[in-house]
């Protein structure tokens, strides 16, 4: 039997490519193969078990901001399914949503299978066919069709559409069919800095800081999060995004900055000194003048070897200009690197430059369709990810028929 329309994956981008598929075309066979037993593994295990579906950033221009692979290409297709769509989709469905102060939106049940019902219901009632641990060993392509072998069967289909993740097997049969694929590598993950003299601030978080990779235009503005390993918190996880392929390169060992008064050395030290000046008698830890943790204050006193104690009086100008340079430009080596929350993202992938995102239809393979991770594509920790699985799967399923 010849289908119209074969999916490799059960994922996020793989369920949604075949319920959108069978909306469009409801006659067409359209089958999708999953290697594992189970569908959606990803869903059920996403934030923290909760699934972040998506970010309240309904403007593409500003969400497009939130990939740092992707970003241009992704622009057309937020305009045609966005955040907005993937809540009325799911609305549509009985899903109701809440959205959190920093904008993640999540199931009101706070349960990532509230998700995977709705899709696996509309999967199931659109009848998409759909066969679990299915190993595909060969993949050939005809002039006219694709041919998919397993030990025992042979599928044949018109239209093939990957949507295998960061698998290695769907990257090679991208290759295979003619495209170049981006070196994967991990993105999303906080930095392990063992000789921080910070740990015991453990949980302690500052707002903002701004970041800076050594030697590299590498950047961040935001919130951080002292750890007992290191560094992590929306910054860091931020940096480890945009930074993911130059920190691989790096074996995860690089020169980090930090300041954590988010000003400039100059400007500190005049704020040093007009405390100096206006509140002689006070200590530094009575006039706390960028809003730091008392903590954080004491063990940079401690460092420099000034006693919290001490009155700003006796303070010299010297010590407040180390003070400054402390607190602006604050260097530590990292070592290694750890999983945030056990979420990770691949950066990398098929190249974005070989893949018509009006269609999510290969340049190179005629009737060949990508959608979600397999992609070059990543975006940040908030639900973006999945969003870029939802937008892709959408447009991949409606166009491959
Ligand atoms: C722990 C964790 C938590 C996360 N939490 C969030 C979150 O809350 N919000 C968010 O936006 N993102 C989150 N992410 C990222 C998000 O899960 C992924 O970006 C998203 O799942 C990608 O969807 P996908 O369908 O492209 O790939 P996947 O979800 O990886 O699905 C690919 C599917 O293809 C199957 N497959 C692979 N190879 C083959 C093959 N050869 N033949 C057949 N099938 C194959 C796999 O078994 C899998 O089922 C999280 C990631 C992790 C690891």
């Amino acid at each position: 039997m010849l289908y119209d329309l074969i999916i490799l994956g059960g994922g996020a981008a793989g369920i949604f490519a075949a319920i959108n598929a069978k909306l469009t075309h409801p006659t067409a066979n359209v089958l999708l193969l999953e290697k594992n037993a189970v569908l959606l593994t990803k869903v059920r295990i996403s934030g923290g078990g909760r699934c972040n579906v998506t970010h309240a950033c309904f403007e593409p221009k500003q969400l497009i901001k939130n990939y740092p692979r992707g970003e241009k290409e992704l622009l057309g297709p937020f305009h045609v399914f966005g955040p907005a769509d993937t809540i009325k989709w799911f609305e549509s469905k009985g899903v109701l949503f809440k959205t959190e102060a920093d904008g993640r939106i999540f199931p009101q049940t706070d349960q990532s299978e509230t998700i995977i019902q709705a899709l696996l219901q509309e999967a199931h009632g659109l009848a998409v066919l759909i066969k679990l641990t299915e190993h595909i060993e060969i993949l050939e392509n005809h002039a006219s069709y694709f041919t998919l072998r397993t030990k025992k069967e042979i599928y044949q289909t018109t239209n093939l559409l990957l949507a295998t993740g960061s698998s290695r097997q769907g990257y090679q049969w991208a290759e295979q069919l003619g495209h170049t694929i981006q070196k994967p590598v991990p993105s999303l993950f906080t930095f392990n800095v063992p000789a921080s003299s910070l740990k015991h601030l453990s949980g302690v978080s500052i707002h903002p800081v701004r970041l800076q990779i050594l030697g590299t235009k590498l950047f961040q503005e935001g919130p951080i999060l002292i750890t007992h390993f290191g560094f992590s918190g929306p910054a860091i996880l931020k940096l480890s995004a945009w930074g993911s392929k130059y920190l691989h390169e790096q074996n995860y060992q690089t020169r980090l900055m930090i300041n954590w008064v988010a000003l400039s050395k100059e400007e500190t030290f005049v704020k040093l000194q007009e405390a100096k000046t206006h509140f002689p008698h006070k200590t530094l830890l009575q006039k706390n003048l960028f809003d730091l943790p008392k903590n954080l204050w004491k063990t940079f006193l401690e460092i420099l070897g000034i006693s919290y104690k001490k009155r700003l009086i006796e303070i010299s100008l010297q010590q407040l200009k180390n003070l400054a340079q402390k607190l602006t430009g604050d260097r530590y080596q990292v070592e290694g690197k750890t999983t945030h929350k056990q979420e990770f993202v691949t950066c990398g992938g098929v190249t974005l430059k070989e893949v018509d995102f009006k269609t999510m239809q290969s340049k190179i393979c005629p009737r060949l369709f990508f959608a979600g991770e397999i992609l070059d594509i990543d975006g940040i920790t908030g639900g973006f990810n999945f969003q870029n699985a939802w937008t892709t799967g959408y447009i991949a399923g409606k166009s491959s028929l």
